[in-house]
């Protein structure tokens, strides 16, 4: 599943394509995803011109001047350039022509993504008004964390999972931020100090930053026939990395199973 990062970087990849072109056409060959894509989008968009390309959460926005565009990546989604001479293949559902007659197609094999239209605010659509912070905004700060946290019993594991909390950190980059941090993935959310989550957020941040980081250098070519991100080389600390050891203190990282979700620790320097 493309995490906030391969997002990120989808968005990055596409931008210089779309900024402040006007579309020509949409072509919509599948309206079924996971919600159905507004019949009326073709008419709601051409002719209008595209003045961001920005993102919140794991959705993307083509922001027009009559309201927005939202695309979603779901399960198996990928965004990739191309010209209206390309073929479509198979699962290729939908493409956005520009002036320039460069075309943004979503390919999504599963259709658990989505193509939707706001109009007006974007942020009161019902998908978006829910959502918590974003994790590399300022107003994600381990005061609002200990204040989320307070008295829940839950594990700050599901916490900092927890979309209405904070947004795009999913099960890879919980564990490997959970690591950084020092913090027992089952510790209990509601019983950590304030110093503890001042470390957890700066892992935080810092771990999408480096996927990010890794995104850019993996990704220059938004253009190629794949366009597939997949994820990143990155280096992960422990997820995955069961039975061998840790690089900090040469203990075996651990797995275990915490609500369906794989969790990989290690036992002496996450208390
Ligand atoms: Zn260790």
């Amino acid at each position: 599943m493309p995490e906030l990062p391969e997002v990120e970087t989808s968005r990055r990849g596409i931008e210089p394509y779309l900024l402040d072109q006007k579309i020509k056409s949409i072509t919509i060959r599948q309206h079924k995803l996971r919600w159905p894509v507004p019949k009326n989008l073709p008419e709601l968009a051409t002719g209008r011109v595209i003045r961001a390309v920005s993102r919140r959460a794991k959705y993307i926005y083509l922001e027009l001047e009559n309201g927005t565009i939202i695309i979603h990546l779901g399960m198996s989604g990928s965004l990739r350039i191309c010209t209206d001479k390309t073929p479509a293949e198979k699962h290729d559902h939908i493409d956005i022509k520009v002036a320039s007659n460069k075309v943004l197609r979503l390919r999504d094999p599963r259709k658990f993504g989505c193509v939707l239209w706001a109009k007006g605010d974007v942020g009161q659509h019902k998908l978006i008004k829910p959502l918590g912070p974003e994790p590399l905004a300022d107003d994600f700060t381990a005061e609002y964390l200990h204040k989320k946290a307070n008295n829940r019993q839950c594990s700050i594991k599901s916490l900092i999972m927890n979309s209405h909390i904070v947004v795009g950190v999913g099960n890879i980059y919980a564990s490997e931020a959970l690591y950084r941090a020092g913090i027992n993935p089952k510790r209990r959310a509601g019983n950590i100090s304030l110093p503890r989550l001042e470390k957890l957020v700066a892992s935080i941040r810092l771990t999408l930053q480096l996927a990010i980081k890794e995104g850019g250098t993996t990704l220059r070519d938004f253009t190629g026939i794949n366009g597939q991100p997949g994820y990143f080389s990155q280096k992960l600390l422990v997820y995955g990395r069961d039975g061998k050891t840790c690089s900090q203190c040469g203990e075996m990282i651990k797995q275990f199973t915490q609500h369906a979700r794989s969790t990989f620790y290690c036992t002496v320097c996450q208390r």
